[in-house]
């Protein structure tokens, strides 16, 4: 892949996790207003479990979008396929399958493992 085919598939990328985001976190805060936003009426347990998962989507793709900008940010600084802990190169086929990796697989797993 070409860099500006791999900048376009970034920025879509980024502008499909910011709808999702702002989809997910467009939950009313106050339960008035959720009740006139359709929402369940008596049924706190069902509403709170689904809130948590709401929240672990977002953080999770909060977390996709830093590393789509990060990539990005690599891109224009010349360092994009160079992992970010190491400075080692990542690997062809780890960036065709999941262009926004900005870490090598040794090093993404040590990431895993810290959090
Ligand atoms: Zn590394």
């Amino acid at each position: 892949m070409d860099t500006a085919t791999i900048r376009d598939t970034l920025e879509e990328r980024r502008s499909a996790l910011d709808a999702e985001l702002r989809e997910l976190t467009a939950i009313p805060r106050d339960p008035a207003a959720a009740v006139s936003f359709g929402k369940r009426i008596g049924d706190g347990t069902t509403e709170a479990v689904d809130r948590l998962a709401k929240v672990g989507a977002a953080e999770q793709l909060a977390a996709m979008r830093a590393d789509v900008v990060r990539a990005l940010e690599k891109l224009d600084d010349g360092t994009y396929g160079l992992c970010d802990r190491c400075g080692g190169p990542i690997s062809d086929e780890r960036l065709d399958a999941r262009p926004r990796s900005v870490l090598c697989v040794h090093c993404a797993s040590l990431r895993l493992r810290d959090t």
